[in-house]
């Protein structure tokens, strides 16, 4: 007798949890950047965290991508518990899970845009052997194919921004987190960085981006505003 055996019962963990998970700076004016906060990603959401200045969304956004410690709480981040763990496991958990695209693009201006996206897979699990070619895919994917041997300067905003996506995904990173990643661009450049961003989600990319522009958030499937350090989730 043939028996059907289930090939997986078990989901996968959540990209993102947080389990009050905290942040505070100061010391004679405490200031609480993030209030204890419970707060879950599954794999593929598209989220959008929307808040005025000062709110905390930078603070929750350095502690999404490894770059601060909750003051306490914790961060389980695919299943890892992240909070206490040392830095050596922290860097190679970023390297490899994690993909940052910022407002300022923060590219090398001194190397290549093929450099630029070669670098973010140092400490990040890719073999040597694979880093080129997945560099050149990348680019490609960005449409960026024919601006390998540029310099970032030479390249116009939204070109910069795409090569900064190609870093981003470089690794296929579990998360790609972007702090206003629309916030130098002019609208049509803006538009293909959003189209970039459906297209990578389609694909199954988990998205997290901070954004103060409503065109951007209302791209997102899942809208959580950030005010005075605390989140609450929007109706969808
Ligand atoms: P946003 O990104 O929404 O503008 P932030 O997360 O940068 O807000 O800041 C939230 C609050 O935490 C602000 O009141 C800010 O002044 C404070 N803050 C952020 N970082 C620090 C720090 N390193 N030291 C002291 N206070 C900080
Ligand atoms: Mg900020």
């Amino acid at each position: 007798m043939n028996v059907a055996v289930p090939l997986a019962t078990q989901t996968d963990p959540p990209v993102v949890e947080l389990r009050g998970a905290a942040r505070q700076f100061g010391g004679e004016q405490i200031v609480h950047a993030l209030h204890p906060t419970d707060f879950v990603i599954s794999s593929g959401e598209y989220v959008a965290v929307v808040g005025p200045s000062g709110s905390g969304k930078s603070t929750l956004l350095n502690v999404l991508g490894l770059l601060d410690r909750p003051s306490s709480g914790e961060y389980v981040l695919d299943g890892i518990p992240t909070a206490g763990a040392a830095e050596r496991v922290r860097t190679p958990l970023r390297a490899s899970c994690i993909g940052f695209v910022f407002q300022s693009f923060h590219l090398l201006p001194q190397r290549t845009v093929l450099e630029n996206v070669l670098l973010a897979t140092a400490y990040s699990g890719v073999r040597r052997s694979e880093r080129v070619p997945r560099a050149l895919a990348a680019l490609e994917r960005v449409g960026l194919g024919h601006r390998l041997g540029f310099l970032p300067p030479l390249l116009s905003g939204g070109e910069r921004q795409r090569a900064a996506i190609a870093r981003a995904v470089v690794t296929s990173p579990r998360l790609l987190l972007a702090d206003e990643p629309t916030g130098n661009l002019d609208s049509d450049s803006s538009a293909a960085v959003l189209d970039l961003f459906d297209e990578l989600n389609r694909g199954g990319l988990t998205l997290v981006v901070i954004t103060h522009d409503d065109d951007v958030s209302a791209r997102a499937h899942r809208r959580v505003r950030i005010a005075d350090g605390r989140l609450r989730e929007e109706p969808s």
